[in-house]
């Protein structure tokens, strides 16, 4: 917590607005907005995952079509294609930003196309705060017409060509849960520059109620608004998200300098100034050498010294759920997923807690 969310839930208290709705609801909203640059609308919701589910929807995303979806991420970019009955089609990444290929999303996209289908949508990751490579795929999305939703969860904050990670694509999404750089306990918020769609995407978080004296239901709604509770803890918490990206790149570059005479270890760069992560995690990866040196072992050997380190997210295409659905594939996620290792990377990370990391890794090493 920065310190003022206590004061904005103490408001909401005070002021009775103990509900999905109220003013800090309209008020994270335009927070977010400004954050944004000003040119998206923001709808606040009570997941990120729900801010999937509502893209898709507006998007008319319908039982049997088909969505493109990178296959490195965490399950929530995926389970919305299920929730609709359209079929998931798993793209991979590219060993840089690692993030989606975009020359497998050409080739993924020809293949759907010979066989049949358009897909309706592409959902882009941009992994660990990392942004995927935005201009070639929004131009291969743009030549066949279809809509990139960003999932941009992990990634508020980040930039692509000075630009913030989620206003890129016609749709993008954030997550608030406990666990991101910013949280409301539990959050999320869909954005696009068509703040009709926003507007639209309210209404279904509401149930669809239609402005009527009585109940009125024209179509089927959701309850996935956000409370003004929660709202209230992220006007908060957006008051030190600029302080937030700045620890959390602090706790990268002293990771970054400090095992860098490992020869083993590589890191998720940045590849150039139009990439900037806000760097929510601290992510490496481990060259394995024998039998015992992988990441695998590092997380083990860490464990005994009471740090936590965790496992990159294992691929959508190798998760037993998916499994029978078509994969673009060219090994790279799977390697990510085998090598890869997320060191500690709180916001609140010490100084000491960090070199104690280092002290480890460097002593994994002289086994
Ligand atoms: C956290 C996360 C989500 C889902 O957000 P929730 O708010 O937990 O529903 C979606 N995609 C990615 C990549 C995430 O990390």
């Amino acid at each position: 917590m920065g310190g003022s969310e206590w004061s904005y839930m103490k408001n909401a208290y005070e002021t009775n607005w103990i509900a999905p709705v109220g003013p800090h609801v309209n008020g994270f909203e335009e927070d977010l907005k400004k954050f944004l640059g000003g040119q998206v609308s923001a709808g606040a919701l009570n997941s990120g995952t729900a801010a999937i589910h509502l893209a898709l929807i507006l998007l008319n995303v319908k039982a049997g079509d088909e969505v493109i979806c990178q296959s490195l991420t965490f399950v929530a970019s995926a389970n919305p294609i299920m929730y609709l009955k359209a079929t998931p089609v798993f793209v991979d990444s590219e060993d840089q930003t690692w993030n989606m290929s975009p020359t497998l999303l050409e080739a993924a996209i020809a293949d759907r196309v010979v066989k049949g289908n358009l897909p309706k949508a592409i959902i882009v990751v941009h992994l660990y705060g990392m942004p995927a490579r935005m201009d070639e795929i929004l131009e291969i999305a743009g030549r066949y017409g279809i809509p990139v939703i960003e999932d941009a969860a992990e990634a508020l904050g980040s930039n692509f060509k000075k630009r913030k990670l989620g206003t890129l694509g016609l749709f993008g999404i954030f997550s608030f849960n406990g666990n991101k750089i910013i949280t409301t306990s539990g959050g999320g918020a869909l954005v696009s520059v068509n703040d009709d769609f926003i507007v639209k995407a309210r209404s279904l978080a509401s149930q669809a109620r239609e402005s009527a004296p009585y109940y009125q239901h024209e179509e089927v709604g959701y309850n996935y608004r956000m409370s003004n509770i929660c709202a209230g803890i992220g006007r908060g918490q957006m008051e030190v998200l600029s302080l937030r990206i700045y620890q959390r790149r602090k706790n990268f570059d002293k990771y970054k300098h400090m095992l860098s005479d490992l020869p083993g270890i590589s890191f998720q760069e940045e590849m150039d100034i139009d990439f900037f992560s806000n760097r929510w995690l601290s992510v490496i990866q481990v060259e394995p050498f024998g039998q015992e040196i992988n990441s695998e072992k590092l997380r083990q050997f860490l464990t005994k010294y009471n740090i936590e380190a965790r496992r990159v997210w294992k691929p959508m295409h190798m998760q037993p759920v998916f499994s029978k659905y078509p994969m673009y594939e060219n090994g790279v996620s799977e390697q990510l997923f085998n090598n890869g290792l997320c060191l500690p990377s709180g916001s609140n990370l010490t100084d000491y807690e960090l070199s104690r990391v280092v002290k480890r890794i460097k002593v994994f090493y002289d086994i």
